[in-house]
């Protein structure tokens, strides 16, 4: 779809081939010269962002392509600016004051890829990007696009992320460059106090291309068996003696070539393409058939609890996946518990809570995974569908005697007897920590003090010893 403002805007700038310089954005009156494919292509995509002003993505790309092939020899950055927390900026001040501070950051954006002979466009939300002639030094992007608008808008805490790209790798696409801009501009933390900028270097291709073949191995590493399954005992720690009653299966990927890679190098890895969809199918059916083979040895079933990325909740047949599991080899539901991390209560509160309501009326066991490293709320606790909490591993870390952390531990415990939760202490790692989780009230504990993730026959060895 285009409009008539845009194809009037395009044929205006229609001109001189030796231009090299790219202020072709709708707001610009610059002039640039296309090719006859460019020129469809860009009168069929839509050319202006509606928000802005500023030209939409589709256009920009195919400006910057077409710049690319008629100065193939000119220096050139992609830049990728991610304003932080700007739905704070909706929830607090409204929706309309939202839009203001985003055409202000497009005019500011605009205007600073115009004076260094560039393009601008807003790619989502409160996402920008720039393809401007490159640059020795971009400390001055700062000032132009954070300070000046901070000023502009008396809006405090307006932060930006910057990633920049500089004209390194030349094979790379213009995709690919601004791809990996956007991975500088990740390196940089969300919860960075200033702004700041990030730029792509050799060790970010080096981990790019790391994980591009790891991606490549994936469907090898099915067909021959590379995944396996670790199970870390969980303890449960009420009377006298500390009771082996369950297990968390984790992941573990042997690779030919590069030898044991870390689930949390992976996963996020896979969560990014939709990859763990499979690999968590897999997990979840290889450790549905352990429980059912252990019953068969043992004649009692053995809990064990599996992780469900953030990405799992969002497919339609999880349910009736997990419900066939059971089925398919003549296990019980609550045989299976899952864990679900707190950040993906927070990141979407209304998909999750009637997704795991759906899987507990199932009979499902939901444990919250790495409570206390987002931010949950005490009054969301209360409304949401849970039978456990799982500390995360960072706060035990902070827990000694006569601390906060120790206080708030107190209170946490109290709260998760009010509503009827089993509280898991995860990493713990020697007999002081044990002993402060124990006798604060904690009722399972899991961590190296007691086990590390051992092989499923380790695992069965371990129960008949403590049976
Ligand atoms: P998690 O679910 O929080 O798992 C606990 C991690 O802490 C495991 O690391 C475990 O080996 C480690 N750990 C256990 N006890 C201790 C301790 O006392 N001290 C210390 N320092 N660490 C301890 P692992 O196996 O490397 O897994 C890392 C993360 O990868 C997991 O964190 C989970 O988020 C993810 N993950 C692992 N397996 C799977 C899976 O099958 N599916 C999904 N979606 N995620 C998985
Ligand atoms: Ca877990
Ligand atoms: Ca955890």
């Amino acid at each position: 779809m285009y409009n008539e403002i845009s194809l009037n805007a395009l044929l205006n700038r229609e001109g001189s081939e030796g231009n090299n310089s790219m202020n072709v954005s709708p707001r610009s009156s610059d002039s640039v010269s296309l090719g006859l494919n460019t020129y469809h292509d860009i009168i069929k995509a839509p050319a202006v962002d509606p928000l802005t002003g500023l030209c939409s993505k589709e256009q920009f790309f195919l400006l910057a392509k077409d710049f690319d092939r008629k100065h193939p020899l000119e220096g050139v950055d992609a830049i990728v600016l991610n304003y932080n927390k700007f739905h704070l900026i909706n929830e607090l001040y409204g929706r309309k004051f939202g839009d203001k501070v985003l055409c202000a950051i497009a005019d500011c954006v605009s205007e600073t890829a115009k004076e260094h002979g560039g393009i601008a466009c807003r790619y989502d939300a409160d996402k920008f990007y720039m393809y401007i002639k490159h640059q020795k030094n971009y400390d001055f992007l700062i000032h132009q696009v954070s300070d000046k608008l901070a000023h502009m808008m008396k809006t405090p805490d307006i932060r930006v992320r910057i990633g920049i790209y500089p004209d390194l790798f030349k094979d790379a696409t213009i995709e690919q460059r601004f791809d990996r801009a956007m991975q500088a501009c990740n390196s940089i933390s969300k919860f960075s106090h200033a702004t700041s900028y990030e730029i792509y270097d050799s060790k970010m291709h080096e981990k790019e291309m790391f994980e591009a073949r790891l991606l490549d191995s994936i469907g090898s590493a099915f067909a021959e068996n590379q995944f396996s399954l670790a199970f870390q005992p969980k303890y449960n720690v009420h009377g006298n003696h500390p009771k082996l009653t369950s297990a968390e299966v984790l992941i573990r990927w042997k690779h030919p070539e590069f030898g044991l890679v870390k689930p949390d190098f992976f996963i996020p890895l896979f969560e990014e393409n939709g990859l763990i969809r499979q690999l968590d199918r897999y997990v979840w059916r290889e450790a549905a058939a352990q429980i059912r083979r252990w019953k068969d040895e043992l004649g009692y079933s053995i809990p064990v609890s599996v992780n469900v990325s953030r990405v799992d909740i969002f497919d339609p047949d999880i349910i009736d996946y997990l419900k066939q599991l059971i089925t398919d080899y003549g296990i019980e539901t609550n045989d299976l518990h899952l864990e679900i991390t707190e950040t993906a209560y927070t990141d979407n509160v209304e998909q999750i809570v009637s997704v795991v309501k759906e899987l507990q009326r199932e009979g499902f066991m939901v444990e919250m995974d790495d409570f206390g490293k987002g931010y949950s709320s005490i009054n969301m606790l209360t409304n949401l569908p849970l039978d456990a909490l799982k500390l995360d591993i960072g706060f035990i870390k902070d827990i000694t005697e006569n601390n906060k952390g120790k206080n708030l531990l107190g209170c946490i415990l109290e709260i998760a007897k009010l509503l009827n939760l089993t509280v898991i202490a995860e990493g713990v790692e020697n007999s002081k920590q044990y002993f402060l989780l124990k006798n604060a009230g904690c009722d399972e504990i899991q961590g190296f003090y007691f086990s590390k993730p051992l092989a499923s026959t380790e695992f069965r060895n371990l129960l008949v010893a403590e049976a």
